[in-house]
């Protein structure tokens, strides 16, 4: 049988059903069951990937089957969560099946090996014909009130972010041809936009340490004005002590390198706020995961969030973020 020709039931049998542990009932039902450890509290987020918006129609599929659980992971990573349990609501075109007979198995294994490497089991989802839409319901578990969450920043907190920014923004502008970037550094931003690490757990760490914490996705100044907001905090930061890789500090300081850097989103990593007490032992945990971690400002009384430079200097913006309905 042609694989353009397989059902939808022949799709999931084929590609999603794997033996999974921690399930009652898993795929194959109406709906799954499962039984959370006892004490722990549940930890629920979903996460939508729209062909033409948040990926382009021929990515990868083994990429786009990765990312769409790795997005989903960084939630979890996000609220100091254990992933334990995800469903897959998949809309394929018919066009697509038929043109890459190999799309849905690569797009699974991408899926499924991610969500073996953290021991996560797919228990069920949908699949049906449509514009290609990727759906993702991820579910973890958190021991009682121990949780990270946007609105527990504090003036004096230290402002941490993990790993490198803007790489995946600087991936997408060359796709979209508004830059040229080199084959090599094609490469290193191709990784951070389709195969992004979620920091799982860093998070986990973090609880008891950070005062509040969001993941990245739509740019440090977005996201960290989310922690503001929900905090009712301000807050300043460095513009040389945001982490920028080795390929973005070469268009730094260009307006579109800043874009990239602060605004450009889809990065996962990152951004909590915690007591200066607690600086030890978060680096010792930097140590540990061979995470990177650096300080890039300060909490502060007051609204408002403000980029300095190294002379004290304002930096100014036009962009602060990516908003689906303002874009
Ligand atoms: P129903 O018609 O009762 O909604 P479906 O026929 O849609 O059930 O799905 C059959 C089973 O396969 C269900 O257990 C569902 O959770 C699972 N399933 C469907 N699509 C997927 C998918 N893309 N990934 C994982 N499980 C899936
Ligand atoms: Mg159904």
């Amino acid at each position: 049988m042609s694989e353009s020709k397989l059902s939808e039931f022949d799709i999931i049998e084929r590609y999603f059903k794997r033996p999974v542990t921690a399930v009652d009932i898993g795929i194959g039902d109406d709906a799954a069951v499962i039984s959370p450890t006892p004490n722990m509290q549940l930890a629920v987020s979903t996460d939508t990937l729209v062909s033409g918006k948040h990926f382009f129609a021929d990515t990868d599929p083994y990429k786009l089957g990765y990312k769409s659980l790795a997005v989903n992971l960084s939630d979890m990573a996000a609220m100091g969560a254990k992933p334990r349990w995800v469903t897959l609501s998949l809309t394929l075109s018919e066009n697509l099946v038929e043109s890459h007979p190999t799309w849905v198995s690569e797009f699974a294994n991408g899926f499924l090996e991610l969500a073996q490497t953290y021991q996560i089991a797919l228990i069920g989802g949908d699949t049906t014909c449509g514009a290609l839409n990727i759906g993702v319901q991820i579910i973890g578990e958190i021991e009682k009130m121990r949780y990270l969450r946007r609105d527990g920043a504090k003036p004096g907190d230290d402002i941490w972010v993990s790993g490198h920014l803007g790489g995946a923004a600087l991936a997408l502008k060359h796709l979209l041809q508004e830059i040229k970037l080199t084959q090599h550094e094609m490469d290193a931003c191709l990784r951070a936009l389709l195969t992004p690490t979620a920091r799982v757990e860093l998070g986990q760490r973090l609880v008891g340490l950070a005062h509040s914490a969001i993941d990245i996705s739509d740019g440090l100044l977005a996201d960290l004005g989310h922690i503001l907001t929900s905090s009712k905090c301000a807050a300043v930061v460095t513009l040389e002590a945001v982490p920028c890789s080795t390929v973005m500090k070469q268009y730094m300081p260009s307006s579109l390198a800043l874009e990239c850097l602060l605004a450009g989103g889809d990065d996962y990593e990152l951004c909590f706020t915690a007591p200066k007490k607690n600086r030890s032992e978060i680096e010792r945990i930097a140590q540990l995961l061979q995470v990177p971690l650096v300080i890039i400002g300060e909490i502060k009384h007051g609204t408002g969030l403000s980029v300095i430079d190294t002379e004290g200097k304002a930096v100014t913006m036009v962009k602060k973020g990516y908003d689906h309905f303002a874009s």
